[in-house]
C-alpha cells in the first residue's frame, strides 16, 4: 500500500536532478503533484513520468525568488487540487568562488534562490496547511550548511539559513499539526555536482566513509519518510544523507 495515497504534493526545482526524482518517488507513493521550475517546458519529462505512474500532475513555471510568482503558483496548485499536503523546497543553485573574488551578484543570486525562495514558498504554503490543520514541509539544505566549504561561502550561508529557518518555522507551526524538517545531503550525483573537476570528486570520495557518492533516490526516499506518518513525531529536524561524511 502506497504510504501517501491521495496526498497533494508540490516540489520546486522539479525539472531535473534531485527534484525530479523526489517528484517521481512521491507519485509512486500515491501523490498527485504540482511541479515547479523556471520554465514550464523543462518540466515535460518529469510530468510524463508522473503520468506514467498514474498520478495527476500540474506544471507551473515559477522563479522561487519572486514572491508574486510563488503566491500564484501555490494558489494555482490549491485551486487545481483543493488542498496542499506536502511542500518540498528543493530548487537551489551554486555560484562558487573564493570570497576575495565573489561579487555581490553571486552572493545575492544564491541567497535569493536558496534561502528567500524557501521562505516565500513556505509562507505561501503555510496558509492552506494551517487552514487544513495538517501539512508537511521538507527543505533541502546541504552538508555544506553544516560544515562550511572553501569557495562556497554564499551557498553555505544560504543552506545554514535554511536549517535555522526550518527549526524556527517548525516551532511556530507544530501546534497546527504542520511539520517542518530539513534534509542535508552530502555529495549526490547530479548535474550540479557533474560540474566539479575529477580531482575534487576524488578528494570528496576519500572523505566519505561509505566510499561512494549518494543518489537522488537516497534523498527522495528520505523525503518520503519525512512526508509520511512513519515520521509523525519528527519536526524541526535535519536528517543527514551523506554516507557518513559528517557525523
Ligand atoms: P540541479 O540538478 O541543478 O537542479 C535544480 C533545479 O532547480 C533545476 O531544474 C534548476 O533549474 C531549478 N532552479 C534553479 N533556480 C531556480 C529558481 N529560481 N526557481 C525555480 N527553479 C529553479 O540541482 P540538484 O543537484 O538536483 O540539487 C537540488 C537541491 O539539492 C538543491 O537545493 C541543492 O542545493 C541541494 N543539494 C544538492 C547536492 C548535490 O550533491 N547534488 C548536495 C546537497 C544539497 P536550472 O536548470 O535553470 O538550473
Amino acid at each position: 500500500m502506497a504510504q501517501l495515497q491521495g496526498k497533494i504534493a508540490m516540489v520546486t526545482g522539479a525539472a531535473r536532478g534531485i527534484g525530479r526524482c523526489i517528484a517521481e518517488e512521491l507519485a509512486k507513493e500515491g501523490c498527485d503533484l504540482a511541479i515547479c521550475d523556471l520554465k514550464e517546458e523543462w518540466l515535460a519529462e518529469t510530468a510524463e513520468a508522473v503520468k506514467t505512474i498514474g498520478r495527476k500532475v500540474k506544471c507551473i513555471a515559477v522563479d522561487v525568488s519572486n514572491s508574486a510568482q510563488v503566491n500564484a503558483a501555490v494558489d494555482g496548485a490549491v485551486t487545481e487540487f483543493g488542498r496542499l499536503d506536502i511542500l518540498v523546497n528543493n530548487a537551489g543553485i551554486t555560484k562558487d568562488t573564493f570570497i576575495i573574488r565573489m561579487t555581490e551578484e553571486d552572493w545575492d543570486a544564491v541567497i535569493n534562490v536558496n534561502l528567500k525562495g524557501t521562505f516565500l514558498f513556505t509562507k505561501a504554503a503555510t496558509k492552506p496547511m494551517m487552514k487544513q490543520k495538517s501539512g508537511n514541509i521538507v527543505n533541502i539544505a546541504s552538508i555544506i550548511g553544516l560544515m562550511g566549504n572553501a569557495g562556497q561561502c554564499n551557498y553555505a550561508a544560504s543552506k545554514a539559513g535554511v536549517i535555522a529557518f526550518t527549526k524556527s518555522v517548525a516551532k511556530e507551526l507544530a501546534s497546527r499539526n504542520v511539520r517542518v524538517n530539513a534534509i542535508a545531503p552530502g555529495f549526490i550525483q547530479t548535474k550540479m555536482t557533474d560540474l566539479l573537476s575529477e580531482e575534487v570528486k576524488q578528494k570528496m570520495l576519500e572523505a566519505i566513509p561509505m566510499k561512494k557518492f549518494g543518489t537522488a533516490e537516497d534523498v527522495a526516499k528520505t523525503v518520503i519518510f519525512l512526508s509520511s506518518d512513519a515520521s509523525s513525531y519528527l519536526t524541526g529536524q535535519v536528517i543527514s544523507v551523506n554516507g557518513g561524511m559528517l557525523m
